[in-house]
């Protein structure tokens, strides 16, 4: 005998656990989420550059003026000590006095041009600084959300590996309940008949394909035969739900 009613819905139990098992596994591994959360860390990744970039940005014209300050009062010393002698009245050759004004005419240039640059510069800073501010509020906000994609993802797929632990002990005691036999019909069709090797009948049809069972076919479920019942329709083995 192939196996009683009583061990029929075991291989059916079998089947249904092992379809949650493939469910889950596919479940767990989901390409679209996985694919959500790295186009999220691409995005925070190209936030991060873009206020790095910004950051540089403002240090490199807070440096500039640094060094354009220092040359203006450089500048400003060289400045004291030419009209200190321009009004010492040491000079009094129109030649050196012509040389000596002109000279203090472009240091003055000189000390004005960097004192220009030093204003556009900070101009300049104060749109990057605000540019940064903005930058920076986008990264915040974006790593926010890849961290609470992330922690939802994380609990999701534990859940579902959890899940996945109890069907692989379901399966584990069903496997040891199940005669030989059943379990090697069981691999033997499984492909075929894409997972579904078992299905109860319902009102006197087939619960997978809804052919109306002829009697003596339902007498033989009901009876338990040598041979498995199966459906002649779709294959399928038939057996009495409890
Ligand atoms: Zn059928």
């Amino acid at each position: 005998m192939m196996g009683n009613n009583k061990e029929l819905g075991l291989l059916y139990q079998y089947q249904e656990a092992r379809r949650r098992l493939a469910a889950c596994e596919g479940a767990i591994a989901d390409p679209e989420r996985e694919k959500t959360i790295a186009g999220l860390r691409d995005r925070v990744r190209e936030a991060e550059t873009a206020a790095e970039s910004l950051e540089q940005e403002c240090a490199r014209l807070k440096r500039e003026n640094r060094q354009l300050e220092e040359e203006c009062r450089l500048f400003e010393a060289q400045l004291g000590e030419l009209e200190t002698t321009l009004y010492s009245g040491r000079i009094s050759a129109p030649k050196e006095l012509a040389q000596l004004q002109r000279r203090i005419a472009e240091y003055q240039k000189a000390k004005a041009d960097r004192e220009e640059k030093i204003l556009d510069h900070l101009y300049q800073l104060e749109a990057k600084e605000a540019e940064l501010a903005l930058a920076q509020k986008k990264k915040t906000k974006l790593q926010r959300q890849l961290e609470a994609a992330i922690e939802a993802e994380t609990k999701r797929v534990n859940s579902l590996q959890e899940q996945r632990a109890e069907l692989e002990k379901e399966l584990s005691s069903l496997e040891q309940a199940l005669p030989e036999n059943l379990k090697e019909f069981y691999r033997r069709s499984a492909n075929a008949l894409k997972g579904i090797v078992m299905i109860p009948v319902e009102n006197g049809l087939c619960g997978f394909c809804h052919m109306i069972l002829p009697p003596a076919v339902l007498e033989k479920v009901k009876r338990g035969s040598a041979e498995l019942t199966v459906c002649e329709n779709c294959g399928r083995g038939l057996f009495y739900p409890k």
